[in-house]
């Protein structure tokens, strides 16, 4: 059974990546390891390819698997036109929230969740052409919506008993380049919930019962009031359930094959890396407590020291990093072991809110004093902290507004090295699915913007002049070439009369264009 694995991720409306163009997710590479695994012919196609290439790459293939966000349904949509029903289409990731939407497009069927749960009996059931025994799988039946939902989340042994496909990576115009993901923990150990109140399926508020902040680990999982679990804005502990930590070994020996392959960045996968060994910490138990037990400094020193012990490493030019933190567990040990082996890598910091009362409101498990601490001490050992915030968040209101700004003032003092501003999106089975976006003509929200966009001119200028590492992925016009910023930073446009594709070069940046600084390579 030949399978098209289409990773649409982060490419929107349009099917490119207009944003995280550097991205390599994991996700994609291990629905290409399981279907291998599972005796299938998948083969990992990325969706600009099928959406741009005048040949019809999706030719000659049984079945099509789209993976992608909420907000890609509209690129997976163009990819199943260029499918033209030739064979099952199967959506998944996280956009499997929008089923009804994905069914109602003409997908064939929306796996839920983790792919582990569903893959195994799908590859049976594509050819018997029966899907009503696979587990989280959601599909029509004579006009009437089928699913059979698994209870729980993925386990070992069948959690962690499949590879992502290292060699797919090649599939990716410019892999060496990009910041290739590798997964090291599934979930998240934040079961908090939002204390403002859900709208769907019903208005509902929290009865502050205490058992997701203060009861048994196990009790955490579910709501009695069916509140989901996790900041409220967010999906992953519903989606992905408690975080489970990635065996070691496996995670050396897929870093090792992907710098073998050629890859220089490569990102520790998780939704908090501090959850990292944490799960060890409490088994058998679920990890549902994103505060005790605090960061599991042995196991976190083990992972960041076998990685960086990897032979390649040393051979050539690759860089690690992680992605984001819980700051209430980043203390002086925990910032020291991050700064010996991530000096000069970027981690990311959510505050969100800079209002106490709302932070805590929206189910953060921090409070502000711990973001402003944690960028403190992580700077202090050598990192770069980029602090996110969101507006028009259910709860914003003038008081939290200026607040926000107030700490990311002081952020910016304590070493934060830039400050991102997303905006609040409703996603589909979150806590905050019954609350509107903000409008383009909010107040508070273009006061908050007009303050982190005069901070981001800032950030940038002072870029103006340094001399940036850069890997050159390509041609970009006559005589300038464009390339990402090692190890993490803005994506540089250079002038060079000779060709610097597939090369490393030091430059010197002249000017900050939007989210692009244009360079002049040093000779
Ligand atoms: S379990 Fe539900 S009702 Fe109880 S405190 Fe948590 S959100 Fe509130």
């Amino acid at each position: 059974m030949r399978v098209a694995v289409v990773d649409c991720l982060a490419t929107g409306s349009t099917g490119r990546r207009l944003s995280s163009v550097d991205v390599i997710g994991s996700g994609p590479r291990l629905v290409v390891g399981i279907l291998k695994k599972l005796g299938a012919e998948p083969h990992l196609v990325e969706c600009e390819r099928v959406l741009s290439s005048g040949a019809d790459v999706l030719k000659g293939f049984d079945v099509l698997m789209v993976s992608g966000m909420s907000s890609d349904i509209r690129s997976a949509f163009m990819v199943l036109r260029k499918w033209r029903g030739r064979g099952p289409s199967i959506a998944g990731g996280p956009m499997c929230v929008e089923y009804r939407d994905l069914l109602k497009l003409g997908f064939s069927a929306v796996v839920w969740g983790e792919a582990e749960i569903s893959l195994p009996a799908l590859v049976r059931a594509l050819d018997s052409g029966d899907f009503r025994g696979v587990p989280n799988l959601i599909f029509e039946e004579n006009g009437r919506l089928v699913a059979n939902f698994a209870l729980g989340y993925a386990e070992e042994p069948l959690l962690w008993s499949f590879e992502p496909d290292t060699e797919s990576v090649r599939s990716y115009r410019y892999f060496w380049a990009c910041r290739v993901y590798v997964e090291v923990v599934r979930g998240c150990s934040n079961f908090y919930r939002t204390t403002i109140p859900i709208k769907v399926p019903e208005v509902v508020e929290c009865a502050r019962c205490g058992i997701c902040r203060f009861g048994e680990l196990e009790s955490r999982i579910s709501c009695p009031l069916g509140i989901p679990p996790g900041c409220g804005y967010c999906l992953v502990p519903r989606l992905y359930g408690p975080a489970r930590s990635r065996p070691t070994d496996r995670i050396v020996k897929e870093v090792a094959e992907l710098i073998e392959l050629g890859a220089t960045r490569v990102v520790l996968s998780a939704p908090d890396i501090l959850d990292y060994g944490r799960d060890w910490l409490v088994k058998p138990s679920p990890l549902t407590d994103p505060r005790q037990p605090p960061a599991n400094l042995d196991a976190l020193e083990k992972l960041l020291s076998s990685v960086t012990s990897i032979p390649e490493f040393k051979k050539r030019e690759v860089y690690l990093m992680v992605e984001n933190v819980k700051p209430n567990l980043v203390t002086d040990e925990v910032a020291r072991v991050l700064g010996r082996y991530l000096k000069g890598t970027t981690v990311n910091i959510g505050l969100e809110t800079g209002d106490n009362e709302h932070h805590v409101r929206l189910g953060r498990p921090s409070t502000i004093e711990e973001v402003l601490r944690a960028v403190k001490l992580l700077r202090e050992c050598g990192l770069k902290p980029y602090v996110y915030a969101i507006y028009g968040l259910p709860g914003e209101s003038w008081r939290t507004v200026r607040s926000t700004i107030k700490v990311l003032k002081k952020a910016t003092k304590l070493g934060a090295e830039r400050v991102i501003l997303y905006k609040f999106r409703p996603l589909r089975g979150s806590a905050f699915e019954g609350y509107p976006p903000p409008s383009s003509r909010d107040r508070k929200a273009l006061t908050l913007k007009k303050f982190v966009d005069t901070l981001e001119i800032s950030f940038k200028k002072k870029l103006v002049g340094k001399t940036v590492r850069i890997a050159v992925a390509d041609a970009y016009g006559e005589n300038t070439y464009i390339g990402y910023t090692l190890p993490h930073g803005p994506v540089a446009l250079l002038k060079s009369g000779d060709d610097l594709r597939n090369k490393i070069v030091d430059a010197v940046v002249l000017e900050v264009k939007r989210r692009k600084v244009v360079c002049s390579p040093v000779t």
